[in-house]
């Protein structure tokens, strides 16, 4: 449910059976979000945000609701960018050495450039599309490794070295830009 807040803008609001009280945090929007026990009613939700107002500002950087749709429209046009980029470029890589993913996942979250899981599915932040080109390939790179290595041993960074002579400056290179929006 979406609660419109005059002051918070729209609030997410989460009804969880797991949820034991109400809590809140911030989505990657900037948005305020809460989550509930699954059996709150809407009516209660929009009690629990009014009682906390004050505490929410104090300790929440919510952002005001024209930033949040500025977020929102910033998301749209990288993720567009990226669904017509990543994908292709991850494949392009893959079939130059050799490697065999299950699928492409384009992501948005706020703390990783990419990563490669177990079922060999490879995700790629969106927010990719804002690095120079040449680290965005590294992390590519990087991920199609952790498909032979999935660690971050001597064999793992020799992989990636044999992609990508100049992978030590790319790793720290990267670390100067936040994969969020
Ligand atoms: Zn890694």
């Amino acid at each position: 449910m979406i609660i419109k807040d005059k002051e918070f803008g729209e609030v997410i609001v989460r009804k969880s059976p797991l949820a034991a009280g109400v809590k809140f945090s911030i989505s990657t929007s900037g948005r305020l979000q809460m989550s509930v026990p699954k059996y709150t009613s809407d009516f209660l939700a929009k009690r629990f945000l009014n009682t906390n107002r004050k505490l929410i500002k104090e300790k929440l950087p919510i952002n005001d609701p024209a930033t949040q749709r500025t977020r929102d429209y910033q998301k749209k046009v990288l993720m567009k960018k990226a669904k017509e980029y990543l994908p292709y470029r991850l494949e392009y890589y893959a079939k130059m050495y050799g490697y065999n993913y299950s699928r492409c996942r384009l992501t948005h979250a706020n703390t990783r450039w990419g990563s490669c899981s177990s079922n060999r599915t490879i995700s790629l932040n969106i927010g990719l599309m804002k690095v120079p080109e040449v680290l965005r390939d590294y992390v590519i790179l990087h991920e199609l490794a952790h498909l032979n290595h999935m660690d971050h041993s001597k064999a793992f960074w020799a992989e990636v070295g044999s992609h990508d002579k100049n992978y030590k400056n790319h790793e720290k290179k990267i670390k100067y830009f936040k994969p969020g929006l």
